[in-house]
């Protein structure tokens, strides 16, 4: 089982005191050429995401769509009318002020904020998050007193990094970096930068070749043009001795470009690098080992409750009080060396809602 590495780092450790201010509208993206050079479609990722964020927020806040409720019980562990108040991400009240919030408006309200707010821009000093391929070979060596950052030669400062190597050229399997400044430094709208390592491209290549196999019913990333949704045939698969990664769903671009966004302003969200063996912070296994105070405020929560699936469709049919009995979730387990994954008890599916009341499309792009 590969481990994805999807880390980020502070540049700074100290805030100013904030004051409470919600953030502003009016969010822009910058892509570096390199990204296109390496991916023909990386453009269409963001859009992806978007579109991504939009279909989780629009199941979330549809009462009829009581099956993508289940979703929301298996990611944060708790009820979405769970009345308790959870803090916002730490960094994210550095900046904004202290907030609290339930579970479902926390989600909520990042899911919305992600789907609305953002577009690109060529323009990249306007950017809040600037996207680079490049491997991290911008940085270099810094011959000053300290050995353990790198200087960014394009930005034009100083970046933590142990050995004064940049962590794409020194940690293996590392995917994705946010690397972003102290928040107090730039206002109410702090910028970061964003790099998808070398690793990527070598991982998707990997995993395409399982997929071309038939071994697993992923497809391709989707088109805009043509939203893919699973196929009669491949809605019969029984998921339970398939792991997530088997399905392709935690390894496309779009979705580590959606665990990096969750961490860029205004989102703030967090890694937990004691949750995992070697402080990997990716795939659906770390997701479940997250408690809802973790999950909430984690990025790689925020990238599994899109729409389009669903999971265990029986829990709907389940009496009441037998929905919420389980105290926690199961780890997933390596079974005769197939891996087992017992929260998927039901069968996964490609499904816009249990009901049948809503079209399907209405879950689809629609610019
Ligand atoms: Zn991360």
């Amino acid at each position: 089982m590969a481990a994805f590495l999807l880390i980020w780092a502070f540049v700074l450790a100290c805030f100013a005191s904030a004051q409470p201010a919600p953030p502003p509208a009016g969010w822009r993206y910058w892509i570096d050429p390199d990204c296109v050079t390496h991916d023909a479609d990386f453009e269409s990722y963001p859009l992806e995401v978007f579109y991504l964020a939009r279909s989780a927020y629009k199941r979330l806040k549809d009462p009829a769509d009581t099956d993508f409720k289940r979703i929301f019980w298996v990611l944060f562990k708790t009820k979405f009318d769970d009345a308790t108040l959870y803090d916002y991400p730490t960094d994210y009240t550095a900046v904004y002020g202290p907030k609290k919030g339930t579970a479902y408006d926390i989600a909520l309200d990042a899911l919305n904020h992600l789907a609305t707010q953002w577009s690109n821009t060529t323009n990249r000093a306007e950017a809040t998050v600037r996207i680079h391929c490049d491997n991290q070979e911008r940085f270099q060596s810094y011959n000053g007193l300290n050995n353990d950052v790198v200087w960014d030669t394009l930005d034009q400062r100083t970046i933590y990094s142990p050995g004064g190597i940049p962590a794409c050229q020194r940690i293996n399997g590392l995917v994705a970096q946010v690397t972003r400044g102290a928040p107090h430094e730039f206002g109410d709208k702090p910028w970061c930068t964003m790099d998808f390592c070398n690793a990527i491209w070598t991982t998707l290549e990997k995993l395409d070749g399982i997929i071309n196999n038939g071994q697993s019913p992923a497809y391709r990333p989707r088109r805009l043009d043509k939203v893919q949704h699973l196929t009669a045939k491949q809605e019969n698969v029984d998921f339970r001795v398939v792991s997530m990664q088997g399905i392709g769903y935690a390894i496309y671009p779009a979705y580590v470009l959606m665990h990096e966004m969750f961490h860029t302003p205004p989102y703030f969200m967090m890694d937990y690098f004691d949750v995992m063996p070697n402080s990997a912070t990716g795939g659906w296994e770390y997701a479940l080992r997250l408690t809802t105070a973790q999950a909430l405020t984690c990025a790689e929560t925020y990238e599994y409750p899109h729409g389009g699936f669903t999971f265990d469709r029986r829990w709907e049919q389940q009496p009441d009080d037998l929905k919420w009995t389980a105290t926690q979730i199961p780890d997933p387990q390596m079974t005769n060396g197939v891996y087992y994954n017992p929260i998927v008890f039901g069968a996964l599916h490609s499904y816009g809602d249990i009901t049948g009341e809503k079209n399907r499309r209405d879950y689809e792009w629609n610019p």
